[in-house]
């Protein structure tokens, strides 16, 4: 049977509770453990798809469809282990299915309650599908003293005692701050935090005390005193430089050797190599290059969080670092603005949605294609190189997406009906908004010998969807006249999936998310050459 290890967090949110649940996943699997990595999120949206990414971030895409919170990125990132829909539930889901069951009857007579119903959906999501693998990491989204994360945090402790001897265990990870005008590190923050869990039940076995600076050894023993954990198990999650080295000094305060113990178990020390090498890329690079993201929520970067990630892992695959602009497109709409493109090594105009900002992001295809700088469309950056070409190499002034309203040229088009494996999907135009994008993998077929099934070396590959509008196939011949190349179709060839210009030094667009699949130990083939096209544009000037 899997144990479990349940992670919290207190005193502030942002404190990377993700992050420190993905570090210590990949921490257990270097030690030869299978992991899982599972997030309950206490709000009532029933997934983040609906969620403006100012409020939530990025919506990171499951194989199987899911929009999820972006936590399951960092758990793909650092474990390589795909997330599934069953990897993330949040309260307005637990709630569906509640009252979808009471409905039908199923509790007739009963009263339904928050314990034990409940409680009982949390716990049996918790431990669903989860026998064959050693550890499953559970993160509770919010902080501890939230309203809205006590049925989960009740639930939590309900397992404690469900499940066999030493098959749970409790880490919560707190703040501890420097306070400049008492040049002191603070304990207090933790000592209330653990408080408040442990009225609520929870005895934490491992407290991860995220600081700035060595905390000392006294302030550890006033922790584990006032929080009634053993000394060694308060361990100090120091700031690093990179993400990426967050396993390496983890590794280096015990803190896996602490959960193990914890559950009385003992593995040989963990191969880190993957991640040393990484560290050492990172920290000793032999160029830069400066990419600009062109979109529309660049004030927020974590709107953008896989993207980024997948920009530096080209890095990395090339030894050189990548420096990002962001660039809202809305500036690109004056005339003069454009010239600032000129000292970037590549574009990249990411996924979107409506027409805010799309002639910008339409102008800044353009320059790209004009003045041979690498272009990357993903998604929406796809469509808009697309819509670019039309309008000015196809003589289609009018070109457009039905996206942004009607239109006599649309380009892009709204899709009700495609084909997944053998079935067929269908959507109708006045239906629901959230969870019915094609949504998830889908294959796609790649022209022999065209740049992109060089890049994969491969003409059959598998990417994630997030989008309602596709490239409309009766555009295709028009648009191959002028020298652009669908070299990626679904399989029935209805869909194009890939555009590139072969005469040009690298412009690829593509209807998926590839950055959601890369790993930094497993860059992204599209992203490595990217990267290395910027790096030979940064040669040139
Ligand atoms: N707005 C576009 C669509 O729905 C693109 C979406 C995206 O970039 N993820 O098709």
């Amino acid at each position: 049977m899997a144990r479990f290890i349940f992670i919290t967090g207190g005193v502030v949110s942002s404190l990377g509770k993700g992050l420190a649940s993905a570090a210590l996943g990949a921490l257990l699997q270097a030690r030869g453990f299978s992991v899982r990595l599972r997030k309950l999120d206490p709000y009532l949206n029933v997934d983040p798809g609906t969620m403006s990414p100012y409020q939530h971030g990025e919506c990171y895409v499951t194989d199987d469809g899911a929009e999820t919170d972006l936590d399951l990125g960092h758990y793909e990132r650092f474990t390589g282990v795909p997330s599934r829909r069953s990897d993330n539930v949040t309260t307005g889901r637990i709630y569906q299915t509640i009252l979808t069951k009471e409905r039908r009857g199923d509790y007739l007579g009963g009263t339904v309650q928050v314990i034990p119903h409940v409680t009982d959906a949390i716990k049996e999501f918790v431990l669903a599908d989860t026998d064959d693998t050693d550890f499953v990491l559970v993160e509770i989204g919010g902080t501890v003293g939230d309203i809205e994360s006590l049925p989960f945090l009740e639930a939590i402790r309900q397992l404690g005692n469900d499940l066999p001897m030493h098959h749970a265990v409790y880490v919560h990870l707190t703040l501890v701050p420097y306070i400049p005008s008492a040049g002191e590190l603070k304990t207090k923050p933790t000592q209330h935090s653990v408080k408040e869990l442990r009225s609520i039940g929870i005895q934490p076995n491992v407290i991860l005390c995220r600081c700035d600076r060595e905390v000392p050894e006294g302030e550890r023993r006033k922790i584990a005193l006032f929080c009634n954990v053993r000394p060694e198990n308060v361990i100090q999650a120091l700031d690093v430089g990179s993400i990426y080295e967050v396993p390496i000094s983890y590794h280096a305060e015990k803190f896996d050797d602490r959960i193990l113990d914890a559950f009385g178990l003992s593995a040989p020390p963990p191969d880190l190599s993957r991640w040393h090498e990484i560290h050492r890329r990172w920290t000793q690079p032999e160029g830069e290059v400066t990419i600009a993201i062109v979109g529309k929520y660049t004030g927020l970067k974590d709107a953008y969080k896989s993207l980024a990630e997948a920009l530096y892992h080209g890095g990395i695959a090339n030894n050189v670092k990548v420096n990002i602009e962001w660039l809202e497109s809305e500036t690109f709409e004056k005339a003069d603005a454009i010239a600032h493109l000129e000292e970037v090594d590549a574009i990249l105009v990411p996924g979107g949605f409506g027409y805010r900002g799309v002639e910008g992001k339409i102008a800044a295809a353009n320059f790209a294609r004009n003045h041979r700088v690498p272009y990357f469309g993903i998604c929406f950056g796809m469509q808009i190189a697309v819509i670019e070409a039309a309008r000015n190499l196809a003589a289609l002034p009018h070109a457009s997406s039905t996206e942004f309203g009607p239109t006599d040229e649309p380009v892009v088009g709204l899709m009700t009906e495609w084909v997944r494996g053998n079935q067929r999907e269908t959507r109708s135009q006045d239906g629901d908004l959230g969870g019915t994008m094609r949504l998830g993998a889908y294959d796609a077929s790649l022209k022999p010998h065209s740049r992109v099934a060089e890049i994969y070396g491969t003409t059959a590959i598998s990417e994630r969807h997030r989008h309602r509008y596709e490239v409309n196939i009766n555009y295709v011949p028009k648009l191959e006249a002028q020298g652009l190349v669908f070299s990626g179709l679904s399989p029935d060839g209805q869909l194009p999936e890939i555009v590139e210009i072969p005469d040009h030094p690298w412009f690829i667009g593509v209807q998926f998310h590839p950055e959601l699949k890369s790993k930094p130990f497993d860059p992204h083939p599209l992203f490595a050459s990217f990267i290395k096209a910027a790096l030979d544009q940064s040669r040139l000037v």
